[in-house]
């Protein structure tokens, strides 16, 4: 199994967790429990390297509706929260809009990479399965799954699909997006209590489940085995994609589903293995989730997977997608051997040349910032400094961690990132 995610995932928009129900950094704290045991789960992490594009929204949405994206009011009315009308414009895009396109970007390469290569991936983000063709709903502004669906048909994947939507909510806007592809199996298992409600989703869900407020883990469990056994029969399927949702746990305001922490682990193994004995690479996107407790409910689901199904190695070469913390490569180099500098370095010319000429002239450790300020805005693409190295050490479980000092810029816990060549992505994550 290999894992997706970019930093560009989290919305950094300070304390929206306080005042709205959604953790903006969950994405990141999943990364941060992973990369935790990254060296002995030897998994690859893999970061899309731009947003998705309105072309390959375009496959899925009108155009009308896209254009509207680029207003506050469209993003309040989607989030269901009327402060971000009262942003400016450009600022919803950056902090709202282009984190869900990334993770969009992230779940259309985890199909291509299932399709391709036949492994199986979970990206650290996506699952926005309200949005329809002509609007967004339930904080999903682009329906990420329907992208990658057609993408996949349009590169000429023919076979089934199985779409396993065991989020506490509807699948109501994959539905719609897929309605005439009726090569994608829906089996949804969702609280009929709650949001959406939407019978006319309903008629074409395959094998919908419909679940009360308060079902508890054996009702469940038992339900979505028997959906499972349902789906077998349609099948043999080409890919499983799987919305892995954690807003079924008891605490979750929102899903009110009732579903313990074990039980979410038995559900996410339960599914998972289905897929296996389907034969079929499975695709899980991450979902709803809206407690203090759904990053580690998320990273426990993401680990125990990445534990299970093993090092899957294959993919396309080389940079700036491959994340390797693997025990070999820290025998082989020694802790982040390469990206040790002392001192700072003057850097400029355009991207991708000056990336490189940094990285090879650091050995390997800079900081980019990507408008090529100084600042790290996340927008637009440079390199900004160097960061040196001042302490490396390991773990108990062996995962490096290294001591950084950011001549510029780099604050800590705000989603930005530092970049080591042939590795990835460093969030800066500690104070
Ligand atoms: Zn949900």
């Amino acid at each position: 199994m290999q894992i997706i995610y970019s930093p560009r995932y989290n919305f950094q928009i300070p304390f929206l967790d306080r005042v709205y129900w959604f953790d903006g950094r969950k994405f990141a704290r999943v990364m941060g429990a992973v990369e935790k045991v990254q060296s002995t789960i030897k998994t690859v992490v893999r970061t899309p390297t731009s947003m998705a594009s309105m072309e390959d929204c375009l496959a899925v949405h009108d155009q009308a509706y896209l254009d509207t994206l680029k207003l506050s009011k469209t993003v309040a009315d989607v989030l269901e929260f009327a402060p971000v009308r009262f942003l400016p414009n450009r600022v919803s895009e950056r902090l709202i809009v282009e984190p869900q396109l990334w993770m969009a970007a992230g779940t259309m390469l985890a199909g291509h990479l299932a399709w391709t290569h036949k492994m199986d991936i979970y990206n650290i983000g996506g699952g926005f399965h309200h949005a329809y063709p002509d609007h967004g709903e339930g904080f999903c502004l682009v329906n990420d799954i329907a992208l990658m669906v057609k993408a996949l048909r349009a590169k000429g994947m023919t076979g089934k699909i199985a779409y396993v939507d065991v989020d506490a909510h509807m699948g109501n806007g994959v539905a719609h997006c897929l309605a005439s592809d009726r090569g994608v199996v829906m089996v949804d298992l969702y609280n009929r209590n709650i949001y959406p409600q939407n019978p006319r989703a309903l008629d074409r869900i395959d094998i919908p489940v419909q679940i009360s407020i308060g079902v508890g883990d054996y009702e469940y469990l038992a339900k979505l085995e028997r959906a499972l056994s349902q789906a077998s029969e349609r099948g043999p399927y080409e890919l499983c994609i799987v919305v892995a949702g954690t807003d079924v746990y008891q605490k979750d305001p929102i899903g009110k589903m009732g579903i313990t922490e074990e039980g979410i682990r038995r559900r996410d193994r339960l599914v998972f293995e289905w897929c296996k004995s389907m034969g079929a690479p499975f695709v899980a996107l991450t979902g709803g989730g809206y407690t203090k407790d759904s990053a580690r409910l998320v990273s426990t689901s993401v680990i125990e997977a990445a534990t299970r199904y093993g090092r899957t190695s294959g993919g396309p070469e080389g940079p700036p997608e491959v994340l390797d913390l693997s025990e070999e490569d820290a025998a082989e180099d020694g802790p982040v051997s390469g990206c040790r500098r002392e001192g700072d370095i003057d850097v400029s010319g355009d991207v991708p040349d000056v990336v490189l000429a940094a990285l090879e002239a650091t050995g390997g450790l800079c900081v980019q910032d990507r408008a090529g300020d100084g600042v790290f805005d996340g927008d637009g693409f440079g390199v900004a400094g160097v960061v040196e190295v001042e302490e490396v050490e390991l773990d108990r479980m062996g995962a490096r961690y290294a001591q950084v000092h950011c001549p510029r810029g780099l604050e800590p816990n705000t989603g930005q990132a530092v970049w080591i060549a042939g590795r990835g992505w460093l969030e800066a994550c500690g104070g």
